[in-house]
């Protein structure tokens, strides 16, 4: 197989990953990286941006995601498309195969390879994107001021969710499929006492509607064992919160993972149990999940690759 020695390897496109590209090919690391599937990361999936700092009158996030291949690549960081297929971090230098059919020898990697937010299946989730199903609240829910809507999952990011979406519409049907929530105490009560949220227990979506982008979802209510009662409910918007998948897969035989998959960093660092490897932006954060803080952390990886290779 054909191999490459590179000093500075980047794994994933969103705000981590073009970040890290940036401060690495400023800091004359000559970064190589790699886009992933989905070029552009998960903000491409969203509508406007407008709590990045900067953007007065908000961004696209394809805009913003090209904004910053661009300054990537002014800085002259190696930009390509393919896919991390395999990663062996036992020593360094430390190797990933690409499209398994090119192995990349790196001394230090930035793994950037982000989280997807997990969807029912639905076809009409597809239909639908961008035009009223969203799987961020804080992303898009600023469209829904004094609008009717759905929130699935009966976890603590659904009940997050739910009454961060209670500030902004006018109603909030919560749809949990089991009789009871699975969210921590605190976070139902906070549910369960704000009027504005209505709790749909045992209640599934099984399909969206509408003409001009979400009108309405296909409800199944369960009743007892065996009967069911199918309804349609009018909403505005459909919003899954049922949990993330974080991208960490061929790395989690090298390096400290969470029950979930997301990579364990030392604290306050984008430090992985395995030197010069380095983890930043949401494949390493169960729990802010903003662009921002990406970017953050994919400035913080390519400085520490910089010391790293210093030293
Ligand atoms: P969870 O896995 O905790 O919850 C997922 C929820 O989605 C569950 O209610 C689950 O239902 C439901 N669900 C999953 N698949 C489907 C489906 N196909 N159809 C309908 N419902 C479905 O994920 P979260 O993202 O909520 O939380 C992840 C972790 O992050 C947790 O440990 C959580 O505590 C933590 N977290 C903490 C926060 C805080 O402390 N403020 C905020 C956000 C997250 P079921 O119960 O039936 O399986």
């Amino acid at each position: 197989m054909e191999t490459e020695k590179v000093k500075c390897l980047i794994i994933g496109s969103g705000p981590a990953g073009y970040t890290a590209a940036i401060y690495a090919a400023r800091a004359n690391l000559s970064p190589v990286l790699y886009e992933g599937l989905q070029p552009g990361g998960q903000l491409t999936t969203t509508t406007d941006i407008e709590n990045f700092p900067g953007y007065p009158e908000g961004i696209s996030g394809t805009q913003m995601m090209e904004d910053l291949r661009k300054q990537a690549e002014r800085f002259g960081a190696d930009l390509r498309f393919g896919v991390a297929t395999a990663a062996d971090l036992s020593k360094s230098p430390y190797k990933i195969t690409i499209d398994e059919e090119k192995v990349i020898e790196a001394q230090t990697i930035i793994i950037a390879t982000g989280a997807a937010a997990k969807y029912l299946g639905l076809e009409d989730e597809k239909k639908y994107a961008g035009m009223g199903v969203s799987a961020c609240a804080t992303c898009d829910g600023f469209f829904y001021r004094k609008k009717v809507v759905a929130v699935v999952g009966g976890g603590d990011t659904a009940c997050e969710e739910a009454s961060y979406l209670a500030g902004l519409a006018s109603k909030v049907y919560l749809i949990v499929r089991k009789p009871f929530l699975r969210a921590s105490k605190i976070m139902q009560e906070r549910v369960m006492n704000n009027e504005k949220i209505e709790v749909l227990f045992e209640h599934n979506a099984v399909g969206l509607y509408g003409d001009n982008g979400v009108e309405g979802v296909h409800l199944v209510k369960r009743m007892g064992e065996s009967d069911e009662q199918r309804y349609d409910l009018a909403i505005d918007g459909f919003f899954l919160a049922i949990g993330h998948k974080p991208n960490s897969d061929i790395f989690k035989p090298y390096v400290d993972t969470d029950e979930t998959g997301y990579i364990l960093t030392e604290p306050g660092t984008p430090r992985t149990k395995v030197p010069g490897v380095f983890a930043a932006g949401d494949v390493a954060d169960p729990h802010y999940r903003q662009a921002i803080t990406a970017a953050a952390t994919g400035c913080m990886a390519a400085i520490e690759a910089e010391r790293f290779l210093l030293n």
